[in-house]
């Protein structure tokens, strides 16, 4: 780590390895030239196996809302009957996207905290009636929250119960740091976001489409342009992008793909598990109560409830003082948790930091913990985890 930086643990923008941040400030190329395609071809290999697919995938240049909005217009008409699944403020906004753009949408609002429960939403969409609904969208990794949904059991009940809905998954936060199976699990587009677990900057999306959605693509009637992924995939097959993308980000992505490479996608995934782990475990041994369903913790961002009686602007403030930045609560959450991001360039080295730094707060402003106590139980959570240390080992 590097001590004149501060400890960036909110979930994403990510902070950059030090040979991606230097790609991003590479020379420019020409966007409509050999080069250029050779980067932009190796991206989308690459990130097809973190997809689980190997069909198309669309690089556009726009924040993460960009790419969840270009899912919406692209096989979403008019007055089409929608189910927004929400666990969470992602959730809610995913749904709010296609309501704006005329769909009829339907909520299946879950208590946030929670993941959706596949019986819940096979009643959702059984009363619905004939023809069913259109699409359903889903949140993968609920970053407001802390939550991660069980994509494959939801998907295979709206595979069960509504063959002919098309699912729509934001995976912004999780896609790249955890497992996913585009096409086993039968999903039809998925949307991630440069900034992520991808080490980049902000300023990318990426979305990949089943068959099946390209093919609703040629008769959905929402007016689209910038956002048309028929033309992205078009100019991809020519190596290059219908307008011109934020080259500085594509070579970031690429170097980022390549350092997830060399780690390889079992250890990427290994990281993100072990990282999570020794924060919940970390964030528990400080007293601090965790926000989501344990069941359903989220791999790369954990929230954790603000005490009663804690001044958290003062605590925040003094965690800050020691370079390490916590993200606040979103929408009604705000004020009520703090979140810990631990996705894309995190290593265990970063989280037992932040962990040290919430203890040394915690007992200057008097709460009751052990010094050495909250980052052992990182350590050896992170340990466990990894198989170093005997999960029998470890106190409950
Ligand atoms: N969806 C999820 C789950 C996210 O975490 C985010 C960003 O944090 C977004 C969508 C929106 O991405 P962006 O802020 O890049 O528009």
């Amino acid at each position: 780590m590097n001590r004149f930086e501060p400890n960036l643990r909110i979930p994403g923008p990510t902070t950059l390895p030090p040979s991606v941040r230097d790609a991003g400030s590479r020379q420019m190329v020409n966007h409509r030239g050999p080069e250029f395609a050779t980067i932009l071809n190796r991206v989308i290999a690459r990130m097809k196996p973190y997809f689980g697919t190997t069909g198309d995938v669309a690089v556009l240049s726009c924040a993460g809302t960009g790419g969840l909005e270009a899912a919406v217009v692209n096989v979403l008409s008019p007055g089409d009957r929608v189910l927004g699944v929400s666990i969470g403020s992602f959730g809610d906004r995913f749904a709010r996207i296609a309501t704006v753009y005329g769909a009829d949408v339907t909520k299946l609002s879950v208590e946030w905290g929670r993941a959706a429960d596949p019986e819940e939403l096979r009643a959702a969409l059984a009363a619905e009636p004939a023809p069913g609904y259109r699409a359903v969208l889903l949140t993968h990794n609920e970053t407001s929250t802390g939550v991660m949904n069980p994509i494959p059991a939801l998907a295979a009940v709206i595979r069960e119960v509504a063959p002919n809905a098309l699912i729509v998954v934001d995976s912004v936060s999780g896609l790249g740091a955890v497992p996913f199976e585009m096409d086993a699990w039968g999903i039809d587009l998925v949307v991630t976001g440069s900034q992520k677990a991808w080490m980049s900057a902000p300023g990318l999306a990426m979305v990949a489409a089943s068959e099946r959605a390209w093919a609703v693509m040629e008769t959905s009637t929402t007016p689209r342009f910038y956002l048309d992924l028929r033309a992205h995939r078009e100019w991809h097959a020519k190596g290059q992008t219908p307008w011109t993308p934020a080259v500085g980000v594509v070579y970031q992505v690429d170097e980022g793909l390549a350092l997830m490479e060399r780690e390889t996608q079992a250890g990427v995934f290994a990281r993100h598990e072990a990282c999570a782990a020794a924060t919940r475990a970390g964030l528990q041994a400080l007293g601090f109560e965790l926000f989501a369903d344990p069941a359903a913790a989220s791999k790369t961002v954990t929230a954790a409830k603000v005490p009663d009686g804690l001044d958290w602007k003062a605590f925040n403030g003094e965690v800050k003082e020691r370079g390490v930045v916590l993200a606040g609560g979103q929408g009604k959450l705000t004020g009520l948790i703090f979140r810990v991001g631990h996705l894309g360039s995190v290593t265990l080295g970063e989280i037992l930091d932040a962990v040290g730094v919430l203890e040394e707060v915690s007992i200057a402003l008097g709460r009751p913990v052990e010094a050495g106590a909250a980052v052992a139980a990182a350590q050896r959570a992170a340990l466990a985890v990894s198989g170093v240390l005997a999960a029998a080992t470890v106190p409950a």
